[in-house]
């Protein structure tokens, strides 16, 4: 149900869409009424549901509607983990309303420490307005990422990173990503293969062997998440379990 981004990320291209199966994929973007209408749907299915989440398909904490659903969710059913996903632009400002929503969860998705290959990665950031490109840009992001995963800390969130492989671009530089996260107080990294869509649709995703041996490397710093299935931004239901069944809203 986020809409709007403040960064672009080259990987990107958002998608509304029933068929394709990728993360930035969205059959409906929903309001917040309408989600808690979903929500309340996939609770009465009795789906083992434990965890709400507002995931994209653009930047949640860029779009107002993200605070408005997690506190409803929050008051209505008040037992299920809520958790945001993020570029982390945002969320140095953004770490208090969170922790007062009661999210317990960040999944940060950082692709890199150094702005050089940040600036390969991101086509702009957008901070008050204004627009950053190249090194500039990816220095912003990458230092509110890190400022951020720190606030989200020492509020008690439990952060996960999510790193997006690209071979050709951020390979060798994954353990330094790994590392840092680690020192910030980050829980578990989630290492996920290239979807060469958009502006990198020419280049390869990296192979099974690449990831294995990424999480192996990272491993040695951070607890590696080995069940992601990149779902897609409405994805209902256990990873590795039922590859993201999708919860059909009925809007
Ligand atoms: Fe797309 Fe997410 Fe990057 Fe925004 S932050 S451009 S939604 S991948």
């Amino acid at each position: 149900m986020a809409l709007k981004c403040n960064i672009q990320c080259r990987y990107c291209v958002r998608s509304i869409s029933s068929s394709e199966d990728r993360p930035g994929v969205t059959e409906n973007i929903l309001s917040p009424l309408e989600a808690m209408e979903t929500l309340r749907e996939a609770v009465e299915l009795d789906f083992p549901l434990r965890v709400v989440a507002v995931a994209g398909p653009g930047e949640p904490l860029a779009n107002q509607e993200t605070f408005e659903v997690l506190q409803m969710a929050k008051e209505e059913f008040p037992d299920l983990i809520r958790c945001l996903a993020t570029n982390g632009l945002a969320l140095p400002e953004k770490a208090e309303v969170l922790e007062e929503i009661g999210i317990s969860t960040v999944t940060v998705t950082a692709n890199a420490i150094d702005p050089e290959i940040g600036a390969k990665i991101y086509e702009y950031v957008r901070v008050n307005g204004r627009r950053y490109t190249g090194k500039e840009a990816a220095k912003i992001l990458i230092d509110r990422q890190q400022q951020g995963v720190k606030e989200a800390v020492t509020r008690g969130m439990v952060v996960k990173i999510n790193t997006v492989l690209i071979p050709d671009i951020n390979a060798g530089h994954l353990t330094e990503v790994a590392k840092v996260y680690e020192q910030l107080g980050a829980n578990i990294m989630n290492i996920m293969p290239l979807i060469p869509v958009g502006k990198f649709a020419h280049m390869r995703p990296p192979t099974r062997e690449e990831v294995i041996a990424a999480q192996a490397a990272c491993g040695a710093y951070i607890e590696q998440f080995r069940v992601c299935q990149q779902c897609r931004a409405d994805a209902c239901g256990i990873p590795a379990i039922d590859h993201g069944r999708r919860c059909k809203p009925k809007y």
